[in-house]
């Protein structure tokens, strides 16, 4: 389409170099906006022929893969394409008043209706006599043939020849002031003056894994000849993403573990053994493993960095202190970090019972003694009373603990009187100085990010780090993100766990059986949690704030029970006292937001009702429910739905929770329906992140991207005989990753 070939083109060249005419042409509103290349560097931060040729299609229209309309009616739940010519299109209001306009489009085989409402706009877009695509789920609506959440494309003179003659065309994804039309001239006209792509991958790798070359599969991803070559094409362009992201995961894993040298620990000492022989019950088989895991990696001589998954109540805190025993049977310094408060206290009064056997005890339960006018150095002394050795003295920190209690805490840490510190994230890591301190467990609520590990990493000399997550990670996560850790999983529960029903409520009438069953579970002598959304009505309209709800219940529901409240916002010394009238069975229903979601550990409670449940995660959702179970009794979590019928997301989430109670299954459910991007974000944090490749779909070529990767580290660690590599590690890398792959 351009007359003055002018140079040829590289990946470095500017879009504008393509063709100027189009990468000037305007869009929008009478042709003012910017021309097409400053949209392109503005809305996708495209501003290289190289950045260009990454914007792949979101999609394409296949001719030869369309439906008559005739057929439709036989399709129906399927994602099907129509093509057809705008035969009539009619615009009126709706009894609301809300625009409607309907177009009529007829392919030889019959008529569909596309109904637009709230965009008048579409009745000039799809004028009488253009052709159109038409993507969408067949359905019948009241009678009507249509496609559930349409997309419509207009196919001009040439778009309609290429289709016709059975290309495949591909949808760009467009923005205000650029047409996925202009796109698609770009990318073509692009590849028209490329030379063929250098192949970033060594051809003998390329070659074993008989993937496709990238000169092609860049052209094929665009335009593909037929549905195979597509496919051919996305797989290699996946297996670029992966292999990108397991070469730098390789690469930190290895340098890690030649440059860091880590503490020799002794892990078969007398602490770690008593312990171990002291505890109230059996270790599960997945308890054992795990520990011997942990104190493999503690006695080698380079950095554990461990991933420790468990679903919720797996028994992932006796693993904890096993490992901050075997620091301190060493010589060192332990601690353990939790999320909240209320967490850290429960890991604190864990301590407290299995410590108790191998003389732990808590520093602030130990007569300050000698102890005069709180001189700091007195602390000195009362290390002297005490012979070392024979006792193993822990401390809690939280906001809760003030004054001069926080004062010997803090002291007892800097100068190692204190072997075991349990706290929160927050306190630990900003307010603390360790004498020696040689492993951090860190117990995590949700995912984390790098930033956590790089963090936490300052605190010691390359400590051993645990990993704690109650949230298990669907495995090709544990590939990929986290693929530098070695992981251990907790897959079995301690006997004598019972399955907790779980339903789901959408009826008033259920409601109110779901009220009759917290009654007879409280006349029965068990407990009851509600959990709520939020905890004030910013949000007015769903949310059923935790105060107004308690009231409520009060009120018109439970007036005859003894309810307490929990919230985020009170004060940590009331949350402790709430928490401790709820243990003790003082009270029978514990209204709350989601401070509970870890930690609570009271087997006596056996129902848990959710509040707006469609507004949880599945993760959050299948750790609200493993507060219940604990006990010997029958427990019962009811959730309650309140999302819009036609909300089929939230639908399918509150069933498979209802469906299954495996964490481990749900976790790969929840990667399914949300997607690798929300996991955490991995754009702030400088991963690659993933445009093709799914990880919930590719476990595949995950695995094999991994072989690969480590195969490619292991014999050639620098990578100084393969720059090419280096360099597809720098520019796939950013920010805060880049530091994690290179440095920390
Ligand atoms: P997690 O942190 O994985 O949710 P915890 O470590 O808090 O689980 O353990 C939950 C409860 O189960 C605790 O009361 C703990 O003492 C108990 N527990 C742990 N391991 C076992 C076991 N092997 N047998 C019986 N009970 C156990
Ligand atoms: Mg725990």
């Amino acid at each position: 389409m351009s007359d003055d070939k002018g140079p040829p083109l590289t990946l470095d060249s500017p879009v504008s170099d393509v063709d100027r005419r189009l990468a000037n042409r305007r869009t929008g509103v009478r042709t003012k906006g910017p021309p097409a290349s400053q949209v392109l560097a503005d809305a996708f931060g495209i501003d290289s022929v190289g950045h260009l040729l990454r914007h792949y299609p979101r999609r394409y229209i296949d001719r030869s893969a369309t439906v008559p309309v005739g057929e439709l009616r036989f399709r129906q739940g399927q994602q099907v394409t129509v093509i057809g010519r705008v035969k009539r299109v009619d615009r009126r209001l709706t009894r609301r008043r809300q625009s409607m306009v309907t177009v009529k489009l007829y392919d030889g085989t019959g008529t569909l209706d596309l109904v637009f409402f709230n965009q008048p706009w579409t009745a000039s877009t799809y004028r009488e006599g253009l052709e159109l695509a038409v993507s969408g789920q067949a359905a019948v609506y009241r009678g009507r043939l249509q496609l559930a959440n349409q997309e419509v494309e207009v196919l001009r003179g040439d778009e309609a020849e290429t289709v016709h003659t059975g290309r495949i065309t591909p949808i760009h994804r467009a923005a205000e002031g650029i047409s996925t039309r202009t796109i698609r001239e770009l990318v073509h006209g692009a590849l028209e003056r490329l030379p063929p792509i250098d192949d970033p991958l060594p051809p003998d790798l390329v070659a074993e894994e008989a993937l496709e070359s990238e000169d092609f599969s860049l052209r094929a991803v665009h335009f593909p000849e037929d549905p195979q070559s597509l496919q051919r094409a996305t797989d290699r362009l996946k297996f670029d993403e992966l292999f990108a992201l397991e070469l730098g995961v390789a690469y930190r894993k290895r340098r890690v573990e030649r440059t860091e040298k880590g503490v020799v620990h002794a892990s078969e000492g007398q602490a770690s053994g008593a312990y171990v022989a002291g505890l109230p019950f059996e270790l599960t088989q997945a308890q054992r493993r795990t520990i011997k895991e942990v104190g493999e990696d503690m006695a080698a001589p380079r950095p554990m960095n461990r991933l420790l998954q468990g679903d919720v109540g797996s028994g992932k805190t006796v693993v904890a202190l096993y490992a901050a025993l075997v620091a301190v049977q060493s010589g060192h310094q332990a601690t353990i970090m939790a999320p909240t408060e209320v967490l850290a206290g429960q890991h604190f009064r864990t301590a407290r019972s299995l410590l108790a056997s191998v003389g732990g005890r808590d520093l602030l339960s130990m007569k300050a003694g000698a102890r005069v006018g709180d001189q700091p150095s007195l602390l000195d002394g009362l290390g002297q009373e005490e012979p070392e050795g024979d006792r193993l003295t822990f401390a809690l920190l939280t906001a809760g603990v003030t004054g001069k209690d926080r004062q010997r805490v803090m002291e007892g840490i800097r100068e190692g009187t204190v072997d075991l510190l349990i706290g929160t994230h927050a306190l630990v890591q900003e307010g603390v100085e360790f004498a020696d301190l040689t492993v951090a467990v860190i117990d995590e609520q949700h995912r984390f990010g790098v930033h956590q590990r790089v963090v936490l990493k300052e605190k010691g000399v390359h400590p051993d780090m645990l990993i704690m997550t109650a949230t298990p990670i669907p495995r090709t996560l544990a590939l990929t993100y986290y693929g530098d850790l070695d992981v251990s999983t907790l897959d079995e529960m301690p006997a004598g766990r019972r399955p907790v029903a779980t339903t789901v409520v959408r009826s008033a009438a259920e409601r109110l059986q779901a009220y009759e069953r917290v009654r007879e579970e409280v006349a029965g002598g068990r407990q009851a949690f509600v959990v709520c959304a939020a905890i004030d009505e910013a949000n007015r309209l769903e949310v059923r704030a935790a105060e107004k709800e308690a009231e409520r219940l009060a009120r018109e529901v439970f007036p005859d029970l003894r309810l307490e409240l929990l919230h985020g916002r009170m004060r940590p010394a009331e949350k402790e006292a709430v928490m401790d009238r709820f243990r003790v069975g003082e009270a029978d229903v514990l209204i709350s937001t989601t401070v509970i979601e870890v930690g609570v550990d009271v087997p006596n409670a056996t129902v848990m009702l959710v509040e707006n449940a469609e507004r949880f995660g599945l993760a959050q959702l299948h750790q609200l429910r493993g507060r219940i179970g604990r006990g010997d009794h029958p427990s019962y979590c009811i959730l309650f739905d309140e999302s819009h019928p036609d909300n089929a997301e939230a639908r399918a989430r509150l069933d498979a929770i209802a469906r299954t109670t495996d964490g481990f299954a749900l976790a790969d459910e929840d990667l399914r329906l949300r997607g690798e991007g929300t996991l955490f974000d991995v754009r702030q944090s400088g991963m690659p992140d993933l445009k093709l490749a799914r990880l919930a779909d590719d476990v595949d070529l995950v695995r094999r991207a991994r072989a690969r990767a480590f195969a490619t580290v292991d014999g050639d660690p620098g990578l100084d005989r393969h720059p090419e590599l280096l360099e597809l590690l720098r520019h796939s890398f950013s920010g805060e990753a880049i530091e994690w792959l290179f440095h920390s």
